[in-house]
């Protein structure tokens, strides 16, 4: 066999030399990665922190050199808050490009999921409140990554709701938030690099069962981050991201609070509040999983005129008294003032 083997890759290169006669001749016969890799050199770039690395095998890649010239970047300057959760409180959705180009990884740059697991609850309007985020069921304890490189800009226990809550800047402007964990792994102006443990899952803040809060933010404001990352195999989508002004939710910059806990009944507990089996939990976490995603247009939004009632406004919609009261969270016997808000749809 291996004289075979020998002989028709003889054959092989004999063909190949007749076909590109003199050319063929001069081209070297190995391959690149059966060569020994040996640095060569550095090169500067013109990025902070970064150089090329070029190898004896003619190979070269970027390299993170100097942690601290990353870190210094204008990005992890301007608007740099490590005491609260929001940093751009001066900038508002008018003043956000229509579009932007945003790179989400280069050559320099990793990607890492920031948990494998069921998404329990997905973005966007959820009972009275809209979800901020994407929740990831887990067990406590679990490793949380960093998506991207990037610098921690808040470390700490959040009283509003996360818990403890982790939110990365990265050179491209985004940020990452991870909330509830049950122990931090980095402090506040750390640098750290992508698939770097910065903390560990847990049920802290207003969770009712172990699982990740993870929500991508640029300028305080928040989109979908099922738009860059697909949460069923844990792969990013993109590699450069054009980010719309219309993918933001005007409301996530309204309160700095996380109301998490709307349907996370009937998931860990059952409508009494008590735990359910794992078993229990895993099938709820599947049904939600399977459910369809809601998305922020569908709601429609009525002001209440003098003279209505629920059932006229009901009628109006197509809906039903008790629907008009499940996505408000009142009673049908709640009254209803006029100029008052409802959400029909
Ligand atoms: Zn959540």
């Amino acid at each position: 066999m291996k004289s075979l083997s020998v002989l028709s890759r003889c054959g092989l290169v004999v063909a190949v030399l007749l076909l590109c006669g003199e050319v063929a001749a001069q081209r070297k016969t190995y391959n690149v990665e059966d060569l020994p890799q040996v640095p060569l050199d550095t090169l500067p770039t013109d990025r902070p922190g970064v150089k090329i690395i070029t190898y004896t095998n003619n190979t070269w890649r970027y390299l993170l050199t100097d942690y601290s010239a990353r870190a210094n970047q204008k990005v992890f300057q301007d608007h740099w808050v490590t005491s609260g959760v929001f940093a751009y409180r001066d900038v508002h959705l008018s003043d956000v490009p229509e579009t932007m180009e945003i790179k989400l990884i280069d050559n320099l740059g990793d990607y890492h999921p920031p948990v494998l697991g069921r998404v329990s609850s997905r973005y966007g309007p959820r009972g009275r409140g809209m979800h901020k985020g994407i929740d990831i069921g887990l067990p406590v304890g679990e490793p949380i990554y960093a998506t991207f490189e990037g610098k921690v800009r808040y470390a700490r226990y959040n009283s509003g709701g996360y818990g403890y809550l982790v939110i990365l800047r990265h050179p491209n402007g985004l940020e990452t938030y991870y909330g509830h964990l049950c122990k931090l792994n980095v402090s506040a102006n750390d640098y750290v690099v992508a698939g770097q443990v910065i903390g560990y899952g847990g049920n802290t803040g207003r969770s009712r069962g172990p699982h990740l809060h993870f929500e991508v933010r640029y300028a305080d404001l928040t989109f979908d981050p099922e738009r860059i990352i697909d949460f069923s195999t844990g792969d990013l989508k993109y590699h450069t991201f054009v980010l719309e002004r219309g993918y933001f939710n005007v409301s996530s910059k309204l309160t700095e609070a996380l109301e998490e806990d709307d349907d996370m009944e009937g998931i860990f507990t059952d409508k009494n509040g008590e735990p359910l089996t794992s078993e229990e939990i895993v099938s709820n976490l599947e049904k939600a999983a399977a459910k369809p995603r809601p998305t922020v247009n569908d709601a429609i939004y009525y002001k209440v005129k003098s003279g209505d009632n629920l059932s006229k406004i009901a009628a109006k919609y197509g809906t039903t008294v008790g629907n008009i009261c499940r996505l408000n969270g009142i009673k049908s016997s709640s009254p209803i003032r006029p100029g008052q808000r409802l959400r029909v749809k």
